[in-house]
């Protein structure tokens, strides 16, 4: 415990945010930092974890920042990513079994939940009409669906 308690922290290596620490300056708790760009300063132990990027850094983000800002979102795709990420009502449950029907399948078909979205869910598919098994297997038995176009059993 002693020994660790007393011997110096090696700060080399460690990054923060843009910036890797390269080697001591020799002052006690002063580093030299390397931002990605190759731009170098020196920081103390107090301020290391505030490092960010360095100035010519910052300014190219905000440039890339205002140029993304004024592109025109991509509405759909936002919108499949919140329907990823966010399940908000639930609807299903894993106990239950599922008729799925869809414009692609043949016949409905009988699915257990694995996931719930916001407006689809993915499913399991445990039961099928051989004509759709192809499709199916193509999907590795995983499919994900329109809610609506799913019944409970
Ligand atoms: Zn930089």
């Amino acid at each position: 415990m002693e020994t660790v308690k007393h011997k110096r922290r090696d700060r080399t290596g460690e990054v923060y945010g843009n910036y890797t620490i390269t080697k001591p300056t020799g002052k006690d708790k002063e580093w030299i930092a390397r931002c990605s760009c190759g731009k170098e300063r020196k920081v103390i132990n107090s301020s290391m974890c505030k490092l960010t990027y360095c100035n010519s850094c910052a300014g190219k983000i905000r440039m890339q920042k205002k140029k993304a800002s004024n592109k025109k979102p991509e509405k759909d795709k936002l919108q499949e990513m919140k329907n990823w990420i966010s399940p908000k009502r639930t609807k299903f449950t894993h106990e239950a079994f599922y008729k799925i029907e869809d414009s692609w399948l043949n016949q409905p078909i009988i699915g257990k939940l694995i996931n719930e979205y916001r407006n689809t869910a993915s499913f399991e598919i445990i039961n099928w009409h051989e004509s759709d098994k192809k499709a199916l297997k193509e999907k590795n038995f995983r499919v994900v669906v329109k809610k609506r176009n799913v019944v409970e059993m």
